[in-house]
Formats: C-alpha cells, sequence, structure tokens
C-alpha cells in the first residue's frame, strides 16, 4: 500500500504533458524522460526482457510461474497526460480518512473539492483520497494506472509461488493526443490479449467507445468592400453559421449522454474572405455513424447549391472505431475481468466509453484490449482526485487476471 502511494506521487510530479504541434515520438521530451525512469524501475522491481524504444514504449515480462499452458496476458498504461489542463509542478495533497465533507485542496486560494458538485465523492468516506492542490492536473489518468501495474508485477515478483502464465506490460506515449497505439509494436508485444489501466473510478469497465471522425469545413466567401457589398459580398462567416445550422441543434455534447452520439464544434476561425470550421462526429452506433457524416456532407451540398460564388470543402477523416465487435467476439476477455472484479469484492458496471480509447485502436490492431478502471476522477481537470483504496483494488484485479487458471483459448 505503501509502495503504491509513493510510487504514485512520484510519478505525478513528471510533467509529461504531449505536445500536438510536434510530429515525433514521442510528442515531448519530457515522457521520454519519465519513460526512461519507468524503464529502470522495472529492471529494479525485477521484471524481465525491459525495452524502451526510440518512440518512447516501455515494454516488459513478468516470466511465467507454471510451465501449464496458459494465456499470456497484457496490461498498458499511457505516460502522458492530458493537456487540457495545466501539469507543471503538480503538487498532490494525500487526504487520510476523508470525512465525507468539503475537502480543501489549496489554503491559500481557498480552492474546495466538495461533494456537492461531485456527488461521487461521498462513496470514498473514511478513504484516502489524493487531491491536487487546485493549480493543476493531478495525473491519475494515467499514472494511477501505471502505479498499479508495477505494483502487482512487484507482489507477484515477492510471490514465486503463485503461478500465472506470462504477462507483459507496456507503457505508451502520446495518448491523450490520440497517438498512442500508433508506434505500438503488438507483434513484439506478443499477447493473446491485453487490458488498459486508463478508466475511472472503481468498478468501470468498458470495452465499448465512440466510432469517431473528425471534419474540417473550410469555407471561401468573396470579400469587397462593405459599402458597395450589396449582392456581391458573400461573408464566409455568416455562410459558416449557416451551415453550422443546418446540423441537429440538440446533437452535441452539452446535450447528450450514455449511447448518444454527436456533433462537436470545437474551433472556428473566420474572416469574410475564408473561415475554417473544425468538428470532432462520434456515435457508438457504426450506422449512424455514417448517416452522420452524410448529414454533414449534404448540409454542405445544400449550402454549395445557394451560394454558387462561395467555395465549400469539407474534409472528413475517420479517426477510431468502437471495439466492441472485436470484443464481442472475444467475449471471454470480459469474462476473465469480471471473474478478477468478483474475486477483489467488486462489482464490474460495464458503460459505453464517450469516447476512445488505446485499446479501441490496438483491438483493430489484432490486440482486442477493454479498458479497466485504476479509480480516478474529474480527469483532464483542475479538480482530479483519486482514492488509494480504489488503486489498491485495481492492483488486486490486476494480480488476480494473472493468477486465473484459464486455459489459451483455441
Ligand atoms: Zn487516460
Amino acid at each position: 500500500m505503501q509502495n503504491l502511494l509513493n510510487r504514485f506521487l512520484d510519478y505525478v510530479r513528471f510533467d509529461t504533458r504531449p505536445d500536438e504541434s510536434n510530429q515525433e515520438s514521442p510528442s515531448s521530451i519530457n515522457q521520454m524522460l519519465f519513460a526512461e525512469r519507468l524503464a529502470d524501475e522495472l529492471e529494479m522491481t525485477g521484471l524481465a526482457a525491459v525495452t524502451l524504444d526510440g518512440n518512447g514504449y516501455v515494454m516488459a515480462t513478468l516470466p511465467a510461474t507454471t510451465a501449464d499452458e496458459r494465456p499470456v496476458v497484457g496490461f498498458i498504461a499511457h505516460i502522458d497526460t492530458s493537456p487540457e489542463a495545466p501539469s507543471k509542478n503538480v503538487s498532490p495533497v494525500v487526504h487520510t480518512d476523508y470525512d465525507g465533507g468539503d475537502i480543501l485542496i489549496n489554503a491559500m486560494q481557498k480552492i474546495i473539492l466538495s461533494p456537492d458538485d461531485f456527488p461521487e465523492l461521498s462513496k470514498y468516506k473514511g478513504q484516502t483520497i489524493i487531491t491536487t492542490d487546485g493549480m493543476t492536473l493531478l495525473g491519475a489518468d494515467d499514472k494511477a494506472g501505471i502505479a498499479e501495474i508495477i505494483t502487482a508485477c512487484e507482489y507477484l515478483i515477492a510471490n514465486p509461488h503463485l503461478e500465472h502464465g506470462t504477462v507483459r506490460i507496456a507503457f505508451t506515449p502520446d495518448e491523450e493526443i490520440g497517438r498512442g497505439a500508433d508506434n505500438f509494436d503488438v507483434k513484439s508485444f506478443g499477447v493473446d490479449y491485453a487490458y488498459t489501466l486508463d478508466g475511472g473510478g472503481i468498478g468501470e469497465l468498458e470495452y465499448e467507445n465512440f466510432n469517431a471522425a473528425a471534419a474540417t469545413v473550410t469555407i471561401r466567401g468573396r470579400s469587397v468592400h462593405p459599402g458597395t457589398a450589396k449582392d456581391t459580398m458573400i461573408n464566409s462567416i455568416m455562410v459558416g453559421q449557416e451551415l453550422d445550422s443546418l446540423l441537429p441543434h440538440h446533437e452535441r455534447p452539452e446535450y447528450t449522454s450514455g449511447y448518444e452520439g454527436f456533433f462537436h464544434l470545437y474551433d472556428i476561425k473566420g474572416s469574410v474572405e475564408e473561415t475554417v470550421m473544425k468538428y470532432i462526429i462520434r456515435d457508438h452506433d457504426p450506422v449512424r455513424f455514417s448517416d452522420r457524416k452524410k448529414i454533414l456532407s449534404d448540409a454542405a451540398m445544400q449550402i454549395r447549391t445557394k451560394y454558387k460564388g462561395a467555395e465549400v470543402d469539407v474534409s472528413l477523416r475517420d479517426q477510431y472505431f468502437n471495439m466492441k465487435e472485436i470484443i464481442e467476439a472475444n467475449y471471454y476477455i470480459i469474462e476473465e475481468a469480471m471473474k478478477a472484479y468478483r474475486k477483489a469484492g467488486i462489482e464490474p458496471v460495464i458503460k459505453p466509453v464517450r469516447g476512445g480509447t488505446d485499446g479501441a485502436r490496438l483491438s483493430f490492431m489484432g490486440l482486442p484490449c477493454p479498458n479497466l478502471f485504476t479509480g480516478g476522477h474529474n480527469y483532464h481537470g483542475r479538480f482530479e482526485y483519486v482514492p488509494l483504496q480504489s488503486m489498491e483494488k485495481a492492483v488486486e484485479v490486476i494480480i488476480n487476471l494473472c493468477l486465473s487458471e484459464k486455459k489459451t483459448p483455441k
């Protein structure tokens, strides 16, 4: 328990923010420094075949302790943290024996983490809660995952009488900017299946995610002096606005939940001459997903017809797909996880991810890979926190999965 906490507190102090503007892998040097540090620690912990490749991917092996035929199971976490919140000088605060009320996370700035704002906090009464000081994110996403995987390996190494098959672990860069699977060497990882440790609160188990596409809409208008603009000016900003108004108004992130998909206009830059609008399109259902892409293309067509003098260009790019079909064809991976949760006294809560995971992309690269909880909450922000007891349960789940006596499925 102490090792787990110390590890986590140590890891979050590394600023591992990715840099989307850098096309290299990893996208930031700090990620490489942390990867080097993790590779050293894995060696010291007694793992075998520790590798760190030039792209910042760390891999290692926990050798089998039985000659029985068992599947090779992998565990994966990511080393970067979200670029959406400050991540420099993370200064974690450990609150023991949480009383169930408001937590003052920064006395100077009077910043409070309150169950009034985040009701699930009250579930953790009596536990040890690790928070930020309200100035940065915490980085439990995904350093909790890394700490949990290494702590589970450490336990199994210290208890060699416990019989398990070969276990492989991997830490990947740039998950938060959607590139975590880009340079993942599935072949050299060499597992039958794997789990990402990248979920939220205790009990979460995820194997459905969005189908995802990105769209850039570029509108070229016609700029003329406003004084003589009558019947000649085409203001691309207004045309863009009109195009956006043709999309279903209530299918936006702020109005949707569960299995409801959306269009999300997240960036717009415009002048009379040219307006560029960036969207992401999301839907769990593959049919509704293609319908959505068509709705956007149709809207552009309608605008082109109306404004003959304007140019309307839509460039659509698929980003990732729902791993559900892959996982359902290998459903024993979920059954194994549910068994491991229940053995740890946790009732699995299966819910669709409203986003994507590295596991989704890895699943389509031939490595089925659902997502397990790490225990954290309020990811990507200053109110991120993680109960230590949830992290311990994640360690227990990993150990249970390693010790499963399941034979390699044929
Ligand atoms: Zn994550």
